[in-house]
């Protein structure tokens, strides 16, 4: 099945750029889609270029039945190109550009512009680079270059001067968990408190956030655990895991558990984020450490504000063994 305009959602002014190329029946010869990595700048490269591809396309993208649409959806559309680094590289390489240019030398296999993704356009190697501000100076004719970048600084400025930028923004968290709890086996496995937690770390990026579900539930077992059971050796190997970085959001789980603790322990039920584990928490909220479960909120967040470089590991020791001074 085709992907449609429609399933791209929290991205508008970037929907609404790409579905004005497709009524024209026109589009720049390169595109630029910037922006954080997971926003969805990938699936809207594929229902614009479906579109582009397609005999028939309507406001919501290619009809999805003609020849060029079954031809695309089954990966063998002739005039589709993907360029990708190869196994084991994470660098486009000038290679890749090589065989992308000797592809488009020969003569289409179809009447239908030819389309070309690169990704990750920031990731490219100066020769690759060089190699392909040529083609973007001289493009050959009826084709579409799509750029995907989390970085635009990383590109050399001419290339990004040949190119129409599309940038694409980071979801608010509502939004990014809805996207999250729709894609397959996510919503079956993960709480809907879990996928929340994880598009919060993830700052509204459902394909970052969906990298993180693992880590953001384990991360929220083991600080369930600090708040009631856990041994001094838990502890002290848990503070470890906190040695030199932060880590990408890893204060979000623990942060949402002693938000509730403070508001459950304060007698509010309404707020809580952590539903699913209302019962347990409304059990470690009755018995508070010394100064309550909002000191342990306050002290947590002011932890976890603190610059990269700063000892977390010694700090956090501190914090958990202070927090286990019961009141
Ligand atoms: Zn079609």
């Amino acid at each position: 099945m085709v992907a449609r305009f429609s399933e791209i959602l929290g991205q508008e002014r970037a929907v609404d750029l790409l579905r004005c190329y497709i009524s024209r029946g026109t589009a720049p010869h390169g595109l630029l889609f910037s922006g954080e990595e997971g926003v969805g700048k990938e699936t809207a490269a594929r229902v614009f270029l479906a579109a582009l591809l397609c005999r028939a396309p309507g406001e919501d993208g290619a009809c999805g039945t003609c020849h060029d649409c079954r031809l695309f959806t089954s990966s063998s559309h002739p005039n589709f190109l993907k360029v990708v680094p190869k196994e084991g590289s994470k660098s486009l390489q000038i290679e890749k550009i090589r065989t992308l240019q000797e592809e488009l030398s020969l003569k289409a296999f179809s009447d239908r512009p030819r389309v070309a993704i690169l990704a990750p356009a920031d990731r490219m190697t100066p020769q690759a680079a060089n190699a392909l501000l040529k083609t973007l100076e001289e493009p050959p004719p009826n084709t579409c270059f799509i750029l995907i970048a989390h970085r635009v600084a990383a590109i050399t400025p001419t290339i990004v001067s040949r190119c129409q930028k599309v940038p694409f923004f980071p979801l608010p968290v509502d939004m990014a968990a809805e996207i999250l709890a729709g894609q397959p086996d996510i919503g079956e496995n993960y709480s809907s408190e879990i996928i929340r937690l994880a598009c919060a770390a993830a700052g509204g990026s459902p394909g970052r956030a969906q990298s993180l579900l693992p880590d953001i539930e384990n991360e929220r077992d083991l600080w369930m655990a600090v708040f009631t059971t856990a041994s001094a050796k838990e502890i002290i190997d848990l503070a470890e895991t906190f040695k030199g970085e932060g880590g990408d959001g890893r204060f979000t789980a623990p942060l949402t558990l002693a938000r509730d603790l403070a508001l459950l322990s304060s007698g509010v039920e309404t707020a809580i984020i952590n539903n699913d584990l209302q019962e347990k928490l409304l059990t470690i909220a009755a018995h508070p450490p010394v100064g309550g479960w909002d000191v342990v909120f306050k002290e947590l967040l002011a932890i976890s504000r603190m610059p990269p470089q700063t000892q977390k590991r010694l700090m956090l020791e501190a914090f958990f063994f202070g927090m286990r001074r019961k009141g």
